[in-house]
């Protein structure tokens, strides 16, 4: 997500609700040198993360709960920071870089070093309180704006990268910038949440995105739906 703050405000831990997020296993490091040896396929950890633009399938998977973290997922959430920081966001999710699993970072200062640094997986919402409209954007359709109304107010359910479960009530901003990538995690755009009258406002820079990238697929420089689709399971197998 990446509009500026107008407030922020983190609220107190709670109790956890009914709903429980997965939770899952840290692997060491000696047991992700193990995995190392045994990859079939090295490439994939020197990969460099891209952000993937509307309309990518990937963006409208339905994320999968992550059952371990390693050391390479670790890395890919400091790339995923690294991303997002270089395109003034505050909030990127995994499937943002076509990785189909249950995780997002946040900064709702958008600035490394200022503000609080969030990594979120398996997140559970509960609770939404009240009702809110502001202007979003998506890293994923850079340069697009729109009115979202969300509930002002959330219960957060997840677990951090150490393990460790949250529970914490936020509302405003940070609470907004958590259900944009929560979303995502779900297959769904901010502008799916628009009203009609300002979404036409928006349609035709969509259309421009969507133009964009099926003239890619058709010219053989970007793979169908379904191969990239496909692709995900070495995703799954690995931490789903
Ligand atoms: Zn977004």
């Amino acid at each position: 997500m990446t509009i500026k703050p107008a407030a922020i405000a983190v609220g107190s831990l709670n109790q956890r609700d009914c709903t429980k997020p997965t939770q899952y296993v840290i692997l060491t490091s000696a047991v992700f040198d193990r995995i190392l040896t045994q990859s079939s396929n090295p490439r994939q950890r020197d990969m460099a993360l891209d952000i993937i633009m509307h309309p990518h399938p990937t963006l409208r998977y339905q994320s999968k709960p992550i059952r371990r973290v390693d050391a390479e997922l670790r890395k890919i959430v400091d790339e995923m920071f690294d991303l997002m920081y270089e395109s003034s966001g505050v909030g990127l999710a995994a499937n943002q870089v076509n990785l189909p699993l249950k995780l997002f970072v946040a900064n709702p200062s958008g600035v490394r070093g200022d503000g609080e640094e969030f990594v979120v997986i398996n997140p559970e919402i509960q609770r939404p309180k009240g009702s809110e409209v502001a202007e979003e954007g998506c890293l994923s359709l850079p340069g697009v704006l729109g009115d979202v109304k969300r509930p002002k107010s959330i219960q957060l359910s997840a677990y951090d990268l150490k393990g460790n479960a949250v529970d914490v009530t936020v509302d405003g901003f940070l609470a907004r910038v958590f259900q944009h990538e929560i979303d995502h995690l779900n297959g769904i755009m901010f502008f799916d949440r628009m009203a009609d009258d300002a979404l036409a406002e928006i349609a035709g820079r969509i259309q421009e995105f969507e133009l964009d990238f099926r003239s890619r697929q058709s010219a053989g420089g970007l793979a169908d739906d379904a191969t990239l689709l496909a692709e995900l399971t070495q995703w799954t197998d690995k931490y789903a």
